[in-house]
């Protein structure tokens, strides 16, 4: 195959870090995108889930930074916020007990997701053989003897054109037409693995009067006992992102007054006091997601040269767990490595590199929702034996830094789940009750510490005879 010319369809995240990958192996690389895009951040309609908080996990800051040098600086430089101090996080993953704040590890980058997509895309559009046409809507693909040769598109005010390519990278979000177009070409199309959820989310973007919350980042979960969690961000400018988050049509909040009135059953109060007396900067945006969804592109035993599927039309998970940027990055670099290894069965490798972020995603998104008594699915023993120890481990997780930047570590794809059952790991969760009562007994005491436990710093990896587990 040439690689003369790449498409990709939409400048979504997923899209934007293809193309830059796409980039250093193709002549020319053309992102078609339907929105019109400016040179500044701003919402737009084909990404609405820009209007709620967004957060960037630390592996996907680190396959950002390496794919765009400096980024994650200049991210910082022109406003975002970096946690670095973990004491400013305050994580309550299961809604009931919060990890550790002494724990720490890599850093989390904060900013709204057009300000981060503007920044990335900034970026791509700098590189010479890159051409982004927005306002430019991908009506089908283009084919010839059952392998795609590039895309049928219909720009603003013009007629449907051909545009030739050796590569099509669908990366048109959750409403990609990849299947059907599939079935139009004679293929299968892929089954579907799907979990409803039904997650609705309500936000809004506010200015909280200096240092009334301490914290850069508020992530609470909702627990067994209450469909309803929240999460607040420091963005850049100084201004903050107040997200709630809940599962079924009771847990969605009608105004602003209803969401703060909702997190006040739970959240701290000085973050409720500051919400109440924040400035609004817009209105409250709602947004409804039903489905974790997953296409079985990887189970596909026919499928056609020139084409490959990436981001969330290959997967779109519950946005709670923050992962869909994650694993878009991590597909980006799994499609780096296999155009590195050259076109033959292209497809094939890449879907099934890229099922390995996408396999982990899934059963932790999954594995979590259905820990929760308002999301119906099978589970079986071995879910419900590792969400009894996960629940064990995140109490663990409230006093013990190594515990809680292990969890934290996992749920960022910077290590493996299975580093959260180590025997060292194991011995530290089921050794809790014994260090619990001798802090509460030091509480007791008038004595500050907690001898049994270490701070840690980025943790060591396997072999490492450091490592916590
Ligand atoms: C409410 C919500 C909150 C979320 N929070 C987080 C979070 O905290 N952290 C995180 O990592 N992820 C989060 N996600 C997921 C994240 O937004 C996505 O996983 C990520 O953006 C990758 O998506 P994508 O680029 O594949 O698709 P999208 O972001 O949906 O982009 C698709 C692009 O394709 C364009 N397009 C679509 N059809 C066409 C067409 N026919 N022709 C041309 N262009 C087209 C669209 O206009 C759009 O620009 C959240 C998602 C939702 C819904």
């Amino acid at each position: 195959m040439a690689r003369a010319h790449a498409i990709v369809l939409g400048a979504g995240m997923s899209g934007l870090l293809a193309a830059r990958v796409l980039a250093d192996h193709y002549g020319r690389v053309t992102v078609l995108e339907r929105d019109q895009l400016g040179r500044t951040p701003h919402n737009r309609r084909g990404v609405p889930q820009g209007r709620h908080v967004h957060g960037l996990l630390p592996s996907g800051a680190q396959v950002l930074g390496e794919l765009f040098p400096g980024l994650l600086d200049d991210l910082v430089t022109n406003g975002g916020t970096r946690l670095d101090d973990y004491s400013r996080l305050h994580f309550v993953p299961d809604g009931e007990h919060r990890l550790s704040p002494r724990l720490q590890v890599e850093s989390i980058y904060q900013q709204s997701r057009p300000f981060l997509e503007s920044a990335v895309r900034q970026r791509v559009l700098a590189l010479p053989n890159v051409h982004v046409v927005d306002g430019c809507d991908v009506v089908g693909l283009a084919t010839s003897s059952g392998r795609v040769v590039g895309a049928r598109a219909v720009q603003r005010g013009r007629r449907e054109e051909v545009l030739s390519a050796d590569l099509v990278v669908d990366a048109a979000g959750r409403g990609s037409r990849t299947p059907s177009w599939l079935a139009e070409m004679g293929y299968a199309k892929p089954t579907e693995d799907k979990v409803d959820i039904d997650v609705r989310y309500a936000s809004r973007l506010v200015r909280l009067a200096p240092g009334s919350v301490p914290e850069t980042l508020v992530v609470i979960g909702a627990s067994a006992h209450r469909p309803v969690g929240m999460a607040l961000a420091a963005y850049e400018d100084n201004t903050w992102m107040f997200t709630m988050t809940g599962y079924g049509p009771a847990a969605q909040a009608a105004d602003y007054e209803g969401m703060v009135n909702q997190a006040a059953e739970f959240a701290p109060a000085h973050m409720i006091t500051a919400l109440r007396e924040a400035l609004p900067l817009g209105d409250v945006s709602t947004f409804r997601f039903l489905a974790n969804r997953r296409r079985r592109y990887d189970k596909l035993r026919r499928f056609p040269a020139g084409l490959l599927v990436t981001g969330d039309a290959l997967c779109a998970f519950n946005p709670i767990y923050g992962q869909g940027m994650t694993i878009a990055a991590l597909e980006a670099a799994a499609l780096r490595d296999c155009l590195r290894g050259g076109d033959t069965r292209l497809a094939r490798r890449f879907f099934r590199a890229a099922e390995k972020p996408v396999q982990v995603a899934w059963n932790m998104a999954v594995g979590a929702d259905l820990a929760l008594p308002y999301v119906s699915g099978a589970r079986p023993l071995s879910m419900r034996l590792i969400n009894a120890y996960v629940g064990r481990l995140l109490i663990a997780a409230q006093h013990d830094p190594a515990v809680a930047a292990r969890f934290l570590r996992v749920s960022a794809f910077l290590v493996p789940p299975s580093r959260l059952m180590t025997p060292l790991m194991m011995a530290r969760v089921f050794s809790r009750r014994g260090t619990v009562s001798t802090e509460v007994r030091r509480e007791r005491t008038g004595s500050v510490g907690i001898a049994q436990v270490d701070a840690v710093g980025p943790e060591r990896e396997v072999g490492s005879p450091t490592g916590a587990g």
